[in-house]
């Protein structure tokens, strides 16, 4: 909603949320109890759901957001994935298994009483939409498959930036809890609303945790208003991310040009509108990287990016890569406009790099930072000056070496994910990821918001002592 809402306005807003969070709390004892299976029954449902309607929702999609329809129908394969994935999570038992610490007769500390630790579903969890996902981030993405499988219902939050596909999604969805059975407060929608609903929600007392992913400010505003209610709440917010790419020489000398054809790539996938796109690309004093930087600028100049999210987006990220510019050379400026930005890239040196915070921001778009450092010291303060990143790309650090695993600590310093190969755009769903990192790129690095370690965000444990069989089960 662009403009203030009135007075009337808001009230009805804060009706709408009172009723969406007063189903959510009816509804959620009853699916704190309810067996894996009618959980694994509703993601399954779900995912069928979403996947039978695809040749209406993607159209609709590409509407609102312009990613296009290959992009959009690969991200309902994705959701569908994702919410069978969970499914299958349940029904597998491992997400949700107790602990079981048997009674040891004596005194303590070795003599001890019976425990179980168990895993209880926090309740109601309210979910901000991500706008560059609008499936697999948006009503029916991993948030929301991951709280719902952890036992919690949800409110979603609908972006503005794709309100009819989040309506159409949602209805989707409500039919198939109703045809279900279960309570329709397992999941409810709160749209077109002004970001004053989006802060009522997030302080709403029925409210017991919110899943979050945008931008550094919205996501900032939201974590503070969510740890000054009365009885704070975990914020699990995925905010900006500039995710650093080290190409150091070693890599650079076998396949330079195959390299900075993969990077362009990746650079301009989804007009840059990714969480994981790469921003700052990290290059030592070497001819190779010289080289690079040449065939680099090759490959990105012809790529013709399709229009941004929002005008808003756009408007963010000229205003963005301005700023840069002011600090900064300008290797490939901006030009040739396409449906989308033209790609664009700068370049610094490692100490002013370090020493400007104002190039440790995120610019939400086609274009990339490089950063020249004269030796690998200089490697590891740039990394340390990132301070927080969902990812960081070393390539060329295959030998075992002091100086490499240097390098891959100081990777890990600031990073949730460290990749050996590839490029950081694309996020594999699975047990074994990790997507968040240190503050700015979470609110809460200690958990992930993609992969199946995701649910345990919306758990929260219980020790049973001596509790009799039937409490445990
Ligand atoms: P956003 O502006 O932070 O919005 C995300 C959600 O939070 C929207 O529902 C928005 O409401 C709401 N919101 C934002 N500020 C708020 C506030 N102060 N109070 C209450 N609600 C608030 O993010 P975005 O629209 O997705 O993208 C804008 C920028 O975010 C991009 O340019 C990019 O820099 C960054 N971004 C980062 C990631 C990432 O994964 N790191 C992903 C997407 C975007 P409305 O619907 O009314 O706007």
């Amino acid at each position: 909603m662009a403009t203030q809402p009135t007075e009337q306005q808001q009230n009805h807003e804060y009706t709408v949320i009172d009723t969406a969070v007063d189903l959510a709390r009816q509804a959620a004892p009853v699916w704190a109890q309810a067996s894996a299976q009618v959980r694994a029954g509703l993601l399954e449902a779900l995912a069928d759901a979403l996947q039978a309607h695809q040749q209406t929702l993607v159209p609709l999609a590409n509407e609102e957001t312009h990613l296009g329809a290959p992009r959009l129908a690969g991200e309902i394969a994705r959701t569908a994935f994702q919410l069978r994935g969970f499914a299958e999570q349940l029904l597998a038992g491992v997400a949700l298994a107790p602990v079981v610490d048997s009674a040891v007769a004596g005194s303590p500390p070795a003599g001890r009483p019976q425990l179980t630790r168990v895993l209880r579903p926090v309740g109601p969890v309210a979910m901000f939409s991500a706008s560059n996902f609008p499936f697999a981030f948006s009503v029916l993405g991993g948030d929301t498959a991951s709280a719902l499988a952890a036992g919690c219902p949800v409110v979603v939050k609908a972006h503005s930036g794709h309100p009819r596909l989040s309506k159409a999604v949602f209805d989707i969805a409500h039919r198939v809890i109703a045809s279900q059975q279960l309570p329709e407060g397992l999941l409810t929608l709160v749209d077109q609303a002004s970001r004053g609903a989006g802060a009522y929600l997030v302080q709403h007392p029925g409210i017991a945790a919110v899943a979050f992913t945008g931008s550094y400010q919205g996501g900032t505003a939201l974590w503070k208003l969510a740890n000054e209610r009365p009885r704070p709440i975990p914020f699990f917010g995925e905010l900006g991310s500039i995710n650093p790419l080290v190409a150091l020489p070693a890599a650079l000398q076998a396949n330079g040009e195959e390299l900075a054809n993969l990077l362009a790539g990746s650079m301009t996938l989804g007009c840059g509108q990714f969480c994981t796109s790469p921003g700052v690309i990290v290059l030592l004093d070497d001819p190779s990287s010289d080289r690079f930087l040449g065939q680099l600028c090759e490959a990105l100049a012809p790529i013709q990016t399709h229009a941004m999210l929002t005008p808003g987006m756009r408007q963010g990220f000229e205003q963005a890569s301005a700023k840069v510019a002011q600090h900064a050379s300008t290797l490939l400026a901006p030009g040739n406009d396409g449906a989308g930005p033209a790609p664009r890239l700068y370049t610094t040196d490692a100490a002013a790099f370090i020493a400007n915070p104002a190039l440790h921001e995120e610019m939400f778009g086609p274009g990339a930072l490089v950063v020249k450092a004269r030796n690998q010291a200089e490697v590891l303060q740039v990394l340390a000056a990132v301070g927080g990143t969902l990812s960081t790309t070393l390539w060329g650090v295959s030998d075992d070496t002091p100086a490499n695993r240097a390098l891959v600590q100081a990777a890990e310093q600031v990073s949730g994910r460290v990749l050996f190969g590839g490029v950081p755009t694309g996020v594999a769903v699975c047990a074994a990821q990790q997507h968040g990192g240190p503050w700015p790129s979470s609110t809460a690095p200690q958990t992930t918001s993609v992969g199946y370690a995701a649910l345990q965000r919306f758990l929260r444990p219980v020790a049973l002592q001596d509790a009799p069989q039937w409490v445990q089960g």
